[in-house]
This record gives C-alpha cells, structure tokens and sequence, in this order.
C-alpha cells in the first residue's frame, strides 16, 4: 500500500542497529554488530546485524531480515503496522494513502496476474508425470534433472498443443481477456492458443516466492530454443534476477554472488551444488540488477562463456560497472576455460573446480589498470 520509494526512504533514515539494539545487547565487530539472538535461545552470540546492507541474520537459527521483519517478528505487527510504527517512532511522515477505486482495480488485477501465473505452474509441473508429458520428463533428465530438482523449481512441461493450457484456465474461471495480459496465450479474443508448446517449462519466481513468468526451452531442434513471457503488470524482466529466491541463503553464507549470463546455466550450477547463483532473463544485464544484488552483498562474480562473445559481454559490462564499484561493491570476471559455458563446465569438471576458477579471478579494478 505505501510506495516502495517511501520504505526505502525509511530504510535509509533508520539503523538497523538501533533498531535491534532496543531489545538486544550489540556489541561491534568489524563491519557489523553481534548479539544474543532474539529469535531462538543461546548463550553464545551468533546473531548478526549489518548497518549497511539494512540485514540481520542468524548463524543459528538462520532468521533474516530487514527493520520490518524485525518489527513484524518480535512484536507480532503487520507489515503495514511495522512501517507506520516506524515512521511515527523516527518521526517521518506517512505519505497519504490513496484508497482510490483504481488503486483497487490495480491490486485486484495484479492479484488475478499471480493466480494464473500459479495455476499454469501448476499445470505445468502436473503434466510432467502425464502420459503425454514423458517426452518432457525424458528431455529433463537428459539435463541433469532429478525429481528432486524439478520439485524445488518447480519446473513442468507445456504439451505440443495449441490449447490445453488456455482451456485448463478458462475451466478455473480466469476470463480470455485475463489469459491474455497474463502473457501465457497469444491470439486474440475468441482465438486464443498457447504460447508454450513442447517445452521444458522453468518459472520465474520473484523475491517472495511467487510464479510471475516463465521461461520455456524446447525439447527437439524447434525454434526459438528458449521462450520468455513477455513484460505484464508482474513481470518486468530488466529488474528480475532468475533463481535470486533460491540463492539469496546461499549468498549470503558465501559472501559472495555468482552471476551466470544465461538464466538454465543458473539451475544447472544450483543443482550441481554452487547454489548462491543468479541470472537475468534472457537480456543483458542491467544496472538495476547490478545494484539490487549488491544490496545483498558486497562481492559479485560474473562468469561468462569463454569465447569471443564472453570477451564482448566483459567489455560491456565494464563500461557499465566502472560508474558503480566502490568499497562495498566489488565485481570479479571469470572466464570458463576453453571456451566452455558454466553449464558445460560444471557438469564435465564438476562443482570444486569451477569454485577454483571462480576464486582465482581478478576483481575488476585490478583488470583496469593493467
Ligand atoms: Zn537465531
């Protein structure tokens, strides 16, 4: 209901640490404070808060989180009642809520977006252990997949028919118009089919864990190898980091975030056991992806192809980051030897040594000056 511009806003004025420090003892270590968790019982402190990065997180019990969960958690708030808390507590002042009509026609809309996005998932995953679908299960397993795998992704598989899916949808009473700005179904009213046919279907899922879009790769020699839903109200595909749900733990415990160029070479390193990996959807990326994942941490390794156009990526993409780094945002280049993608690689040489490669990378001031 407030706009995300205010609860950064908020983010920025409060201190983490005196936030917490209201009901925990902190002590300073480096760069962050220590304390006794509040969240499960301790004698030892193993409860971190980090002032720049706006987090806490527990080697213990693993509890994470930012001012309002921290609100929401030990006084049992709401989100909204945690932000308001926090505003009339710093003295900040709430911006006006518009309670207008069309910001509930907004909220109604997005909210159908998300259940059709869900239901399709779904669809998708059931259809794997189909009949028709072994096809798909067969192709999965080629890549590596284990049902474990295709159960924590949630990967499915769209049937080579043209309108299984848009008649499962309708049945669930989602209306064409609906189908339609979901992205899912191409046509228009009256003639609508299935976007995705014959494809391995892997689904964008956002920061809370929800489906907003997908990525289908077919499963024989058709064209294009891989199809992405188009831009919807959910979906804007230049702010999304693909598997950043799944990595976030990840990142978080190896300091570090590894950013893979295609958004499969994520799964396929995340199923090898190099799990704190991300990736942008099927375009360049972007600086806000950049920024957002520095948010969660200071150091970022970029691995790319080890063939000209991973040399091309790597002159792009420095123009872009020169601007950017600074002490808290570090960015190194690793380069797949012989001309291999991280795909291929860890899957012929396994998951310690692309870890080798990976740490033996220069950080990019270092690539600069030489
Ligand atoms: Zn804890």
């Amino acid at each position: 209901v407030y706009p995300p511009r205010f609860l950064e806003e908020l983010k920025n004025k409060i201190n983490l640490s005196d936030l917490v420090s209201k009901k925990v003892a902190l002590k300073a270590r480096g760069k962050d404070f220590v304390g006794l968790c509040p969240f499960h019982n301790e004698k030892t402190p193993s409860f971190t808060v980090n002032d720049i990065k706006g987090f806490y997180h527990c080697f213990g019990c693993s509890a994470h989180g930012d001012i309002f969960s921290f609100l929401m958690e030990t006084e049992g708030l709401s989100f909204k009642e945690a932000i308001e808390k926090l505003a009339t507590d710093n003295g900040i002042d709430l911006p006006k809520l518009q309670k207008s009509e069309k910001g509930e026609e907004e909220r109604k809309e997005i909210e159908t977006l998300l259940m059709i996005n869900e239901k399709a998932c779904c669809f998708f995953e059931s259809n794997l252990y189909k009949k028709f679908g072994l096809s798909g299960l067969n192709y999965a397993r080629k890549r590596g997949l284990e049902d474990r795998d295709l159960k924590k992704f949630r990967i499915g598989f769209a049937f080579d028919d043209f309108n299984m899916l848009r008649d499962f949808l309708k049945k669930e009473g989602f209306s064409e118009a609906e189908i339609l700005e979901a992205g899912i179904a191409g046509g228009e009213k009256g003639k609508l089919y299935d976007k995705f046919r014959n494809r391995l279907m892997f689904p964008v899922i956002d920061k809370r864990g929800r489906v907003i879009a997908f990525t289908g790769r077919i499963i024989d020699d058709g064209m294009p190898k891989y199809m992405n839903s188009p831009e919807t109200k959910i979906y804007h595909k230049g702010d999304v980091l693909f598997n950043y749900y799944f990595a976030r733990k990840s990142i978080y415990d190896e300091k570090y975030a590894i950013l893979v160029e295609g958004n499969l070479d994520a799964i396929s390193l995340s199923i090898n056991g190099v799990e704190n990996v991300v990736a942008p959807m099927g375009t360049a990326i972007t600086e806000n992806q950049l920024l957002s994942l520095w948010k969660a941490t200071d150091e970022i390794v970029l691995c790319l192809d080890g063939d000209e156009a991973g040399r091309k990526a790597s002159a792009r993409i420095s123009k872009l980051v020169l601007p950017l780094i600074n002490a808290n945002r570090n960015i190194r280049f690793a380069f797949m030897p012989d001309g291999k993608d991280p795909d291929n690689f860890i899957k012929e040489n396994g998951k310690t040594a692309i870890l080798r490669v990976l740490k033996r990378s220069p950080v990019f001031i270092r690539i600069f000056m030489a």
